[in-house]
């Protein structure tokens, strides 16, 4: 296993605030929220970063999106509504090369983002 601060804390090396969890996927708190709910959805099997996502990873990419949506239903968040954000690479913003999905919901968020 690749070991990215993310894979750490899927081996329970690094303590998070974890929200949910399967077999395959893992969603915890992010640290600095930039929301007032901010959960990062990651596969436990690591992928740096979308651009190296293969045709195999279709359905586990598949998969983080419904967990995040699942989630946002199950705290009443969906009504209202919520932004999925991937991160990719240097002008993207990504800081981990573990590939995550951010949820961000909870305030009227501004478009486009900085
Ligand atoms: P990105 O910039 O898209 O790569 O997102 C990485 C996110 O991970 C940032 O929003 C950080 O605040 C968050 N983060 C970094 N370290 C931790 C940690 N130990 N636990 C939870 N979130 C973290």
């Amino acid at each position: 296993m690749s070991d990215t601060l993310f894979s750490r804390i899927v081996r329970r090396e690094i303590p998070a605030d974890i929200v949910y969890e399967d077999e395959e996927i893992l969603a915890f708190r992010d640290i600095h929220p930039q929301a007032p709910v901010h959960v990062l959805f990651i596969p436990k099997r690591a992928i740096p970063t979308l651009d190296e996502a293969a045709p195999e990873d279709a359905l586990l990419l598949g998969k983080l999106m419904l967990a995040a949506a699942a989630y946002a239903r199950r705290e009443g968040l969906a009504e209202r509504g919520y932004r999925i954000v991937i991160n990719c690479r240097g002008d993207g913003g990504q800081s981990v090369y573990h590939l995550h999905l951010h949820l961000l919901a909870g305030r009227r968020l501004s478009w486009p983002p900085g």
